[in-house]
């Protein structure tokens, strides 16, 4: 697993990646994220295991799913009833999820495993998509709302290690704005302050700016807006820590608010 050695990050076979999830619908429309999504495992080599840091699953302090058998969590509501339907049975690793509570504990994070928690949409939605065998297992790890974007940052950073058989994902989403949905159409182009706050985030990240993404809610263009709440760019920050320079996979919008930006940190 490389514990104890001096990691670089060129070192690691896989990248840490973030990808934007969008709706629960996305597993349906027929947008360009959707494709996207669905190519995005013939990309990088097959990974024992993928760990998501899902925007969907807040707790105080950073828990690893460990179930052998998780769940598929339907959690939304007000969606057409075949989304609830949908099961993703991917198994997870018990082991592994240890390991990386260990792991996290060693860092100075007062880590947790839970036994019992399944994949929430998250986590399964892109799944679904991107390697819909479910064959290769899945585990989750929780992001903490009630600590800043630094801690996030951290936290990846403390995970980068798995990058050499894990493949880290943050599932979330790069604008998150629920109430500028109005009824418009899944492919209706972008609202001008999402796209603002969209490109403001890719050159911030191409340019590996630490700073500027820590501290992106007094700096970036419309932030609030974008983001009334954190939890959906905090997976981002998980990925920015655990991966190394920063390539922008996917750019698109849903909604004309969700900015569908995927990245990788190599
Ligand atoms: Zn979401």
């Amino acid at each position: 697993m490389g514990r104890g050695r001096k990691v670089e990050a060129s070192d690691m076979t896989l990248p840490a990646l973030f990808v934007s999830h969008g709706s629960p619908t996305l597993v349906a429309d027929d947008v360009p994220a959707r494709a996207f999504l669905a190519g995005l495992a013939a990309q990088f080599p097959r990974p024992r295991a993928i760990l998501m840091v899902s925007a969907h699953w807040e707790t105080e302090a950073p828990t690893v799913g460990a179930a052998a058998r998780p769940g598929t969590i339907h959690d939304f509501y007000g969606f057409p009833d075949a989304l609830y339907q949908l099961r993703y049975p991917a198994p997870g690793d018990p082991d592994l999820a240890e390991d990386i509570a260990t792991r996290l504990t060693d860092a100075g994070f007062a880590a947790a495993l839970d036994h019992d928690r399944g994949l929430d949409h998250g986590a399964w939605a892109p799944a679904m998509l991107a390697w819909p065998k479910a064959d290769v297992p899945m585990l989750q790890l929780s992001i903490q709302p009630n600590r800043d974007t630094a801690h996030h940052v951290s936290l990846g950073r403390a995970l980068a290690p798995l990058r050499d058989e894990v493949l880290i994902v943050g599932s979330g989403n790069a604008t998150h704005d629920l109430r500028g949905f109005r009824g418009q159409a899944v492919d209706a182009p972008p609202f001008d302050y999402a796209a603002v706050f969209d490109r403001w985030l890719e050159d911030v990240l191409m340019a590996s700016d630490e700073a500027a993404l820590i501290d992106y809610r007094r700096r970036a263009p419309e932030a609030a807006p974008n983001h009334p709440t954190e939890d959906h760019l905090l997976p981002l920050h998980v990925a920015f820590g655990a991966g190394g320079k920063a390539r922008r996979l996917h750019g698109s919008f849903t909604f004309g608010m969700l900015s569908m930006a995927a990245y990788a940190f190599d």
